[in-house]
């Protein structure tokens, strides 16, 4: 039984599939903080539909959604994700999309709605090797919440990062091992993962403006699995 922390994006979509290969009973949580990307909260709902429509199993296990308000993260953030700013590198080489603290904000949220529905598993898509250089996606800082978490809520939740160790090339692979063409095409159409919130036209890869770094990261890896017939 899994929470997956679903943004709508490539890689969150990626882990409810796998949530839902593996789990029986799997619900999703999303969050709204005023992210300049607000289409990718539209395209859940579209998103778990599609997931739902390709195996009988999945629509079976597909619990309910929740989506949390979270527009305080947004209001003491000055970040590029959450204002009408340039994308550029700032101090310390980290872009000014990282939003400080969000992921250990979301996976503290997600613990408390698990601990309330009863979830053992919280699933997220942190990644290490294809990251911004987010700190809060490394390894190390999941574990470390994983036992803060569990400590303070004294419980036995299993924070999940099935992407941790991928590449966008290998997340794309992993997709269509999990859904076949079928979660490929879901995502290319439906996933939003453009930092400007761009739908725009239909590139291979899928809809974004092409040139912010989310769009550029999950272009090449589409590039990249294609041509290593993975
Ligand atoms: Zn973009």
């Amino acid at each position: 039984m899994a929470l997956v922390l679903f943004s709508g994006g490539q890689d969150s979509t990626t882990c409810l599939a796998w949530a839902l290969e593996r789990f029986e009973r799997v619900e999703t949580i999303g969050f709204d903080y005023g992210q300049r990307h607000r289409v990718e909260l539209g395209q859940r709902p579209v998103l778990r539909d599609a997931l739902a429509g390709l195996k009988p199993e999945w629509a079976r296990r597909l619990g309910p959604d929740h989506v949390l308000e979270l527009s305080a993260l947004g209001a003491i953030s000055d970040t590029a994700l959450t204002s009408k700013k340039a994308i550029e590198m700032g101090e310390k080489g980290l872009p000014n999309t990282f939003v400080p603290g969000r992921n250990l904000i979301f996976l503290t949220f997600a613990a408390a709605l698990a601990y309330r529905r009863g979830l053992k598993r919280i699933v997220g898509g942190m990644c290490e090797t294809d990251f911004s250089g987010y700190p809060d996606c490394r390894d190390d800082a999941i574990k470390a919440m994983q036992v803060a978490l569990n400590i303070g809520m004294e419980s036995r939740f299993v924070l999940e990062t099935p992407l941790m160790w991928l590449d966008k090339a290998r997340t794309w692979a992993l997709a269509r091992e999990l859904g076949g063409d079928g979660l490929v095409e879901a995502i290319v159409e439906h996933s939003a993962t453009c930092y400007l919130g761009e739908r725009g036209e239909r590139h291979a890869w899928g809809h974004g403006c092409g040139q912010c770094p989310a769009c550029v990261l999950r272009a090449e890896g589409f590039e990249k699995w294609k041509k290593s017939g993975m």
